[in-house]
């Protein structure tokens, strides 16, 4: 059961099929120009979207907006450092903002950073900074269906060689993601994370944690890993940590707060440099970016958010949902992770061509008949088209993701995802596909419009 109960509530909003419709059409099918109050259950993502604690609350209201050295940094500072064991420790607004200062001090210009899988702001960041983003998942990342533990690590025989033969590009940070996002939310071990670090210390390249996820990562670990099974996530957390030259966090996942980010280092002289970017482009080095409330609720949710009776509930749930799914036979990427469960629907829609878009048809299918909000992952995320509209690239899976909130919905909410999943299920051929009729060129998937294509496939 959730390890806590209810204090304040917020009414869903309950609209009709008809109103749903009609919303969907006016948005031209693309589910991010939905007004939120159209929504009834809304997984889009897990980010800054948490619920506070009574705490947390609590935390923020004893805060101090003083501009310099408020005593809600030094609360938030001594919380940092202790779990992360940096000595430098640099707050942001979020993680993006944590990425480009940091970029911007490490990399140098037409250099390669390479990582188990950046997250698109992550490589959007490098790319920025005029270096060129590698991912190397593992092997085992590549079979959806397999329950391979840790399919988040990094290929370390593809890490060695990329180190090693790095003389026309060299390599200026390997970013190990935790867990990795990209790569379906699947935790990375803490063998892995041991084995990369000591590639990157004998070729004298930083590893940089984008830590996220830290914690979820460290409940993985705490289940899966010999060896670990007698340990607190908070420990792992720590020695994770530990093995890294630092970490950027976007504290919207694992900080449970609705805002926030910060930078760790052990570098004092990288550490300066991004100081000075700091304070000329986010704030002052005592609260860079957020108000005292902010950094205050993030201490406190960063202490929450190691908890095991928090993090188990998170997994219970997730695997709740998980096995509800199986049931009416719609695969999931296994093994489920914590933050977001991916559907594969190019499976369950066979009969929709990738450039129909089967994860989109799938997206549209759950909001119309449940309210339910959720992101394709999929050939309109990842693929493209010439002029003429004709396929040129498809995604390798077309994916939905169901992200979940951090404590803010129940799992009679998940029954619902579960049942409307289940009425798709029941007669996947009505499910039709769709066709672009307007779009941006860069980050489609934000703003893309779209019309139903009536006789499918
Ligand atoms: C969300 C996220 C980021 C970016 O953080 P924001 O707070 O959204 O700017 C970076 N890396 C990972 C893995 C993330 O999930």
């Amino acid at each position: 059961m959730e390890p806590y109960r209810i204090k304040v509530v917020e009414p869903l909003a309950i609209t009709t099929r008809a109103q749903r419709e009609e919303a969907l059409k006016r948005v031209a099918y693309n589910p991010f120009d939905l007004r939120a109050d159209e929504v009834t259950i809304d997984l889009l993502s897990d980010s800054g979207t948490g619920a506070l604690s009574a705490a947390q609350l609590a935390a923020g209201m004893n805060a101090d907006e003083s501009y310099a050295g408020s005593r809600s940094f030094y609360r938030w500072h001594a919380v940092v450092s202790e779990l992360t064991g940096y000595p430098h420790i640099l707050p942001t607004h979020q993680g993006r903002a944590a990425e480009r200062i940091l970029f911007a001090a490490l990399l140098e210009p037409g250099s390669t950073v390479l990582s188990n899988t950046h997250f698109d702001t992550t490589r959007a960041n490098v790319e920025l900074t005029g270096c060129q983003a590698r991912d190397l998942p593992c092997a085992e990342a590549a079979d959806l269906d397999s329950d391979y533990p840790f399919k988040g690590n990094i290929d370390l025989s593809a890490l060695q060689q990329a180190l090693e033969s790095a003389q026309e590009s060299p390599v200026s940070a390997v970013v190990m993601t935790i867990t990795n996002n990209g790569g379906g939310g699947q935790p990375v071990s803490m063998e892995n994370l041991r084995q990369t670090a000591e590639l990157c210390r004998r070729h004298n390249v930083p590893m940089i944690l984008d830590a996220a996820r830290f914690a979820e990562n460290a409940w993985l670990v705490t289940r899966r890993e010999p060896g670990y099974q007698d340990r607190t996530p908070r420990q792992v957390s720590e020695e994770a940590f530990g093995l890294a030259d630092g970490c950027i966090m976007s504290a919207k996942k694992d900080g449970i707060v609705h805002i926030g980010g910060f930078i760790g280092l052990k570098d004092p002289e990288l550490a300066e440099k991004c100081n000075g970017l700091l304070i000329a482009t986010e704030g002052f080095s005592t609260y860079g970016g957020l108000a005292g409330r902010d950094l205050d609720m993030m201490a406190q949710g960063l202490l929450e958010v190691t908890e095991p009776t928090y993090l188990a509930e998170r997994a219970e749930a997730a695997n709740y949902l998980a096995e509800r799914i199986r049931a009416v036979g719609v695969d999931i990427v296994e093994p489920a992770g914590l933050h977001a469960l991916y559907l594969n629907a190019g499976r369950l829609l066979p009969h929709i061509p990738p450039h129909q878009y089967p994860g989109t048809a799938l997206v549209c299918e759950l909001y119309l008949r449940g309210g339910i909000r959720s992101a394709e992952l999929g050939s309109l995320y990842l693929g493209e088209e010439d002029d003429q509209g004709n396929p040129v690239k498809s995604a390798p899976y077309e994916l939905v993701r169901l992200a979940l909130p951090r404590r803010v919905y129940t799992r009679s909410h998940y029954d619902h995802v579960a049942q409307t999943l289940a009425d798709i299920a029941k007669d996947p051929s009505s499910v039709h596909g769709y066709r672009i009729v307007g779009q941006s060129p860069i980050l489609r998937h934000f703003s893309i419009q779209l019309e139903p294509v009536k006789s499918a496939g």
